[in-house]
């Protein structure tokens, strides 16, 4: 019945077969993907990039919410709460820098201090732990200088590297026997029988099909384009853009806590806020602005004014070589401009279709709500294809090397503890990132670890090179060196990203070959 394109009889036979296909791999998609490892579920991840946490997930604050802001009984309430109580847990066990370092939601005038009562009560009811009203000079005491005459403070939110979680969950799955296909676009899904699904994709080698049972739409802002294949056209995704400024870590000790303003009822999200990162730079913003094109994410100069000025005001100390870099995320809402606000996530199956699960609008908190996303998701699949235990699964990574696996960079660590790392392997010694101090023991270990093409932005995520104030023009060349002489790969061949952006355009001359560094 449903026969919207491509799928010829004769490919079929050898196309490869699964139980679960799940699209994106975002960090909704590898959550799931991780959770799903856990059973003997034949599962497989499309993703459209070359790596996992390309999408909204690698641009965003990072920020574990707590659950004050969410309508009680809502699903972003619930799975809020529940994805913050376990997200420690989950980054101790997969090595993600994570930190508790709480809130203050201020109020500035009288009126703002009415809506902080109505969100501490609605926090109390979502079952928030540890809310508290504090006045001025309380919350001068944990964050001399704050302006504002009152605050909502809420220990439970934590910071996450939002990029590294991602990484983590999708290289969990794959140890534990999740199939990734990445630089696969999703272009048509087809169903005869509404048991089994063929999905067709785009790749480098042409289309490609693929079978599976049951269909997990996490395609986030394109998540509607999905739903459309299997015509579910019940909700529109409206990207709104949130831009970010990046500042030096100099300032890394003028912000102990995070600071929010009390949002606005009509705004798309929570205001300009300054939050900090797991690696101490401090972020301002993110402005909210509702766009056309879903895969916009530039930076642009009016929103950058605003965040410039709204950051000294803010950081009376800031000057202006403190801005070291730019980026924006955009949240896939489902309320129009002309309503703003937020709706609920929408996590259903497909009335017609029961086989085919789509997940739609699932901007903030979908990075602190993944893990819980994940488990209630494996619920509905476990009512639609009963899901069996896997005896083999692993807990923790296969390849445990206390070495590399940490939730921070060796600089990180002590001295005499560095001293040791260096004594077992040299490489930690040779330090290719200066403004990170990131070392080429740190930095090979990443690229072996990549179950994907290799990028440049991949190794940026996993080893965070090239993430300092000279943003990667010290260290870039000596990336490429490596991959040159310890994996072999030419230059040609280097992607920033992907495909479509080569690091090099050609060669200017004959050159000797590369030299290590
Ligand atoms: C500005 C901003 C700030 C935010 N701050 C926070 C915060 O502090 N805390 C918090 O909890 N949440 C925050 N969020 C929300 C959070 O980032 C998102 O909810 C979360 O990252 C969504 O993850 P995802 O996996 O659904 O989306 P994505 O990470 O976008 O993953 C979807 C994937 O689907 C892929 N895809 C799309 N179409 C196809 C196709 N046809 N074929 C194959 N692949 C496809 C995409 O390439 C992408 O990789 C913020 C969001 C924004 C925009």
């Amino acid at each position: 019945m449903y026969l919207f394109t491509y799928a010829s009889v004769g490919y079929t036979r050898f196309m490869e077969n699964f139980d679960i296909a799940i699209i994106g791999a975002g960090v909704v998609g590898s959550a799931i993907a991780r959770e799903l490892s856990k059973t003997t579920a034949r599962v497989v991840v499309f993703e459209q990039h070359a790596d996992v946490a390309f999408g909204i997930s690698g641009r965003n604050s990072g920020v574990v919410h707590s659950g004050i802001h969410y309508k009680p009984g809502s699903l972003r309430a619930r799975l809020d709460v529940a994805g913050n109580a376990g997200m420690e847990k989950l980054c101790r066990d997969l090595y993600v820098p994570f930190e508790r370092l709480g809130k203050l939601t201020v109020a500035f005038d009288q009126s703002q201090t009415m809506e902080l009562e109505r969100l501490k009560e609605q926090g109390d009811a979502n079952g928030v732990p540890g809310l508290d009203l504090l006045e001025s000079s309380q919350m001068r005491t944990l964050q001399p200088g704050i302006a504002g005459i009152k605050a909502l403070h809420s220990p439970t939110t934590g910071i996450v590297n939002p990029m590294m979680l991602t990484i983590a969950l999708a290289e969990h799955a794959y140890q534990n026997g999740v199939s990734w296909k990445f630089l696969h676009t999703v272009e048509s899904i087809t169903t005869e029988n509404h048991n089994s699904f063929i999905i067709g994709c785009s790749t480098l080698d042409g289309f490609r099909s693929y079978k599976a049972s049951i269909v997990v739409n996490c395609a986030a802002l394109h998540a509607n384009k999905i739903a459309a294949m299997t015509a579910f056209n019940e909700h529109t995704v409206y990207p709104c853009r949130g831009e970010y400024y990046v500042l030096d870590k100099r300032l890394k000790d003028e912000l102990n806590i995070l600071v929010y303003p009390v949002p606005s009822a009509h705004s798309g999200g929570l205001g300009i806020h300054l939050t900090k990162t797991t690696e101490g730079n401090i972020l301002i913003g993110p402005s909210n602005e509702y766009i056309d094109d879903p895969d916009d994410e530039s930076s642009t100069r009016p929103v950058m004014e605003i965040l410039k000025n709204e950051g000294n005001e803010l950081l009376p100390s800031l000057q202006t070589s403190d801005f070291i870099r730019s980026f924006a995320g955009i949240r896939p809402k489902l309320t129009p401009p002309e309503k703003g606000g937020y709706s609920d996530f929408v996590i259903t199956s497909q009335p017609d279709l029961p086989n085919i699960i789509h997940l739609l609008g699932i901007e903030s908190p979908g990075l602190t709500s993944a893990p819980a996303i994940a488990e209630m998701v494996t619920g509905l699949i476990d009512n639609r294809l009963p899901l069996k235990l896997k005896r083999e699964w692993k807990p923790s990574f296969h390849d445990n090397d206390e070495l590399y696996r940490r939730a921070y960079p060796a600089s990180h660590y002590p001295l005499a503890e560095r001293q040791e790392m260096i004594e077992a392997n040299p490489d930690f010694g040779s330090i290719i990132c200066r403004c990170e101090e990131i070392s080429k023991a740190e930095i090979v270990s990443a690229i072996k670890r990549m179950f994907g093409p290799i990028t440049i932005i991949g190794i940026k995520n996993r080893s965070r090179i090239s993430t300092g104030r000279c943003q990667g023009g010290f260290c870039i060349p000596r990336i490429v060196s490596i991959l040159h002489n310890e994996f072999g790969i030419q230059s040609k061949d280097i992607w920033l990203k992907g495909p479509d952006s080569p690091l090099f355009e050609g060669t200017l001359r004959q050159s000797g070959g590369y030299h290590d560094t």
